[in-house]
């Protein structure tokens, strides 16, 4: 016998609240910020098909749509505190649901965070989620910070054997693709997928950058599409700031050394899927970058500069120009 509405929300995603006054059974949720908190509230829809796989573990599905959303919070320098879950489902499958929700709330344990509510309807796969997140009045790092002459940071895995650097996720789909030329070996994969379906949301960091950073994104749709976000906010009267990027400061895996360097510099800085932090911070904050870094146990690495003119700039190493001819992903245009 197939689950019904209620019965599938009672025994997958009804769980004690820890620290919301009110959870999943009523008609709202209540949520508490602590005094003088704002709070940061984001919404990441998931689309079978376009977002994920149909192939892919229900756990891993899970755990990505909420790190999506932790991603978005740890962007703002916000602690997490709630989310709720809407759910199309084609089928009330049991064995789906039990997967979905133990990689749902392994996450969301390890950040402390209660599942309070949601909607559950027939229809297509798709996830929505919203988060909610507090942080102090003021004190949230937005996209508008940056400021001409701020280096300009990226985080990255701690350890070379760590899951999840920058470009992993688009060398994974390109993989999954079939496309011609790639050097990785069949053993090599299982660990390179985890960038695509497991990544690591840096709420840590953007808690440590609080007060330290002038701007922060998380990097979604490939880094240098979302710097472009990053450089039209922060301009002056609507007139985008600079910058200048050096293409071989950009961390990356073991594996990605070993590709070509075209398909290294696509999947670096076009890739998308990274949930890496971009931030910028003045040079006098140079080592309280570091620091906060440190204190959140994430790697951070300076890869470029703040401009006052308008322009990106790409150079190597020897400094020579870097081409950049991706455009930034766009559902509607891809
Ligand atoms: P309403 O009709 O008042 O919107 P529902 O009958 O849709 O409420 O849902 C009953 C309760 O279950 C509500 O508290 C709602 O927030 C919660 N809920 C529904 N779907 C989910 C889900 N997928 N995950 C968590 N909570 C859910
Ligand atoms: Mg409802």
């Amino acid at each position: 016998m197939s689950l019904g509405e209620f019965d599938l929300i009672a025994r997958h995603f009804t769980r004690p609240a820890r620290r919301s006054p009110l959870g999943v059974g009523d008609d709202c949720a209540l949520i508490a910020p602590a005094p003088g908190m704002q709070l940061a509230v984001s919404s990441d829809m998931l689309v079978e098909g376009r977002h994920f796989l149909s192939t892919v573990a229900p756990e891993r599905l899970g755990h990505k749509a909420l790190a999506v959303n932790l991603s978005d919070l740890a962007a703002c320098g916000a602690k997490p505190l709630a989310y709720t879950l809407a759910l199309a489902l084609p089928r009330a499958d049991d064995t789906f649901l039990a997967g979905l929700a133990r990689g749902l709330h392994a996450l969301a344990d390890r950040h402390d965070l209660d599942l309070v509510g949601g909607d559950t309807t027939a229809g297509p796969l798709n996830l929505c989620l919203t988060i909610f997140g507090e942080v102090p009045t003021g004190a949230a790092l937005l996209r508008s910070g940056a400021r001409p002459g701020d280096e300009l940071w990226v985080s990255h895995p701690l350890g070379e054997d760590e899951p999840g650097w920058l470009g992993d996720a688009r060398l994974a789909l390109e993989v999954f693709r079939g496309t011609p030329g790639l050097r990785v070996p069949g053993e090599a994969f299982d660990h390179l997928r985890l960038a695509m379906e497991c990544p690591e949301p840096r709420v840590a960091l953007g808690l440590a950058l609080r007060g330290v950073a002038s701007s922060a994104i998380d990097v979604s749709d490939g880094l240098l599409g979302d710097l472009q976000h990053v450089l039209r906010r922060s301009g002056p009267d609507g007139r985008p700031l600079g910058v200048v990027l050096d293409a071989d400061a950009l961390p990356r895996s073991p594996l990605m050394r070993a590709q070509t360097a075209a398909l290294q510099h696509e999947c670096l800085l076009a890739g998308g899927d990274d949930y890496e932090l971009l931030f910028t911070a003045a040079p006098a904050d140079h080592g309280a970058v570091r620091a906060a870094g440190q204190r959140s146990a994430t790697g951070v690495r300076c890869i470029g500069r703040i401009t006052a003119e308008s322009g990106t700039t790409v150079h190597d190493r020897h400094g020579h120009r870097v081409a950049t001819p991706w455009a930034s992903f766009d559902h509607f245009r891809s």
